[in-house]
């Protein structure tokens, strides 16, 4: 089968690497809160361009405490996508805000500015990006919107480790980006973690206190903080794969090329193609075709794994139902997810895995 990651046949270099850095952990006898969290700390803010780095337990909560270092909560509206993983909008939810749901472009499937516009109220206090699949696109006009509308620009980073418009990284656009290490991203460890990335020292300084049960100094608490850190254990292994990061990135651009140059269906359409190919970490490879159902099931017939991102919008989630959204309604992102199904784009697929869901793919007989 070939499958959608795999993570088991990974070099063995990595793997010899990664046993190494759990052993110096190990050795050390210092678990939580230490010099290795420290390091990736700083090496993950600097890959990203920003100052400042606060290592959470994952991407959920890198996202919780970005908004509430940023004082925002209760009585506060966060406008975002119904086309997105649960968690971004759960973090909104946990944060106490208020989630506002703005439509996706179909050619993207990433938010659409006017459906943003639609949505936007006198609460409204932040915009919440998500580099959906790994795709960074026309940031200065986002950067414009939350100018002009006196908005927080937050990024949801989780599936765009490595995506760069025109040089600049996902994560350094707005007031802070929230990154996940969850095993399948683009770059996970052996477990969970997560990342706030800022340039704004307060910020930082907020989350690191959020993110350790609101503690200031020992034993004094001057907010109602999380229990949210990032284990030595687990940045000790991110320190170990980011050297892996640049190499892996490459193979699923050329995957995601291969697939752009010989997908050939008239029943399988592609999405747009990135602004530029270093502004897309290809953390996933989306298609989209009406008979979706019987496309996921001719290939597996063929050995090829694959799976929808995602086939429920957050607005037909029952904790969502009543989230007040753009005013025309979600049509695109409806239209999405019953269409969309992503095909294997990982570092480990080889030439030969790539031409047989190729092949797959393109032999698929319509009805
Ligand atoms: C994975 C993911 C998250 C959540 O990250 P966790 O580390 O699993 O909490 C949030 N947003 C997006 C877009 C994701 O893909």
């Amino acid at each position: 089968m070939i499958l959608m990651a795999d993570l088991a046949h990974e070099p063995e270099a990595l793997r010899v690497a990664m046993h190494q850095a759990v052993q110096r952990v190990l050795a050390s006898g210092w678990y939580v809160l230490g010099a290795e969290g420290r390091a990736f700390e700083q090496q993950w803010a600097a890959a990203c361009g920003t100052a400042h780095g606060v290592g959470v337990a994952n991407g959920m909560d890198a996202i919780e405490i970005a908004l509430r270092a940023l004082g925002i909560g209760a009585g506060d509206e966060v406008i975002t996508t119904p086309m997105t993983a649960f968690a971004t909008v759960l973090a909104i939810l946990r944060a106490g805000a208020t989630p506002v749901l703005a439509d996706i472009d179909p050619a993207s499937a990433l938010m659409s500015a006017e459906s943003v516009r639609r949505c936007l109220s006198p609460r409204t206090r932040a915009i919440l990006l998500v580099h959906l699949y790994g795709q960074l696109r026309g940031m200065s006009a986002w950067q414009a919107l939350c100018r002009e509308a006196g908005l927080a620009l937050i990024e949801d980073c989780a599936q765009a480790h490595g995506a760069a418009l025109r040089g600049q990284h996902a994560g350094s656009f707005g007031r802070a980006g929230a990154y996940s290490f969850y095993p399948t991203k683009n770059l996970g460890t052996a477990g969970d973690g997560g990342m706030l990335v800022t340039d704004d020292e307060a910020v930082a300084d907020r989350a690191k206190r959020l993110r350790n049960y609101g503690q200031s100094e020992r034993y004094h608490h001057p907010d109602i903080g999380l229990n949210s850190r990032l284990d030595e254990v687990h940045a000790a292994l991110l320190l170990a794969r980011l050297p892996w990061l640049a190499e892996f990135t490459e193979r699923r651009r050329a995957v995601a090329a291969a697939y752009r140059a010989h997908l050939q269906h008239p029943a399988v359409r592609l999405l747009a193609p990135p602004e530029e190919a270093a502004a897309h970490a290809n953390h996933l490879f989306v298609v989209l075709c009406d008979a979706r159902e019987a496309l996921q099931a001719h290939l597996q017939e063929r050995g090829v794994q694959s799976l929808i991102h995602y086939p429920v919008p957050v607005h037909e989630q029952p904790p969502c139902r009543a989230l007040r959204r753009d005013s025309l309604g979600l049509p695109h992102s409806e239209r999405h997810a019953a269409r969309c199904l992503s095909l294997p784009c990982h570092p480990q697929l080889s030439d030969t895995q790539l031409d047989q869901v190729i092949e797959a793919v393109n032999s698929f007989a319509a009805c």
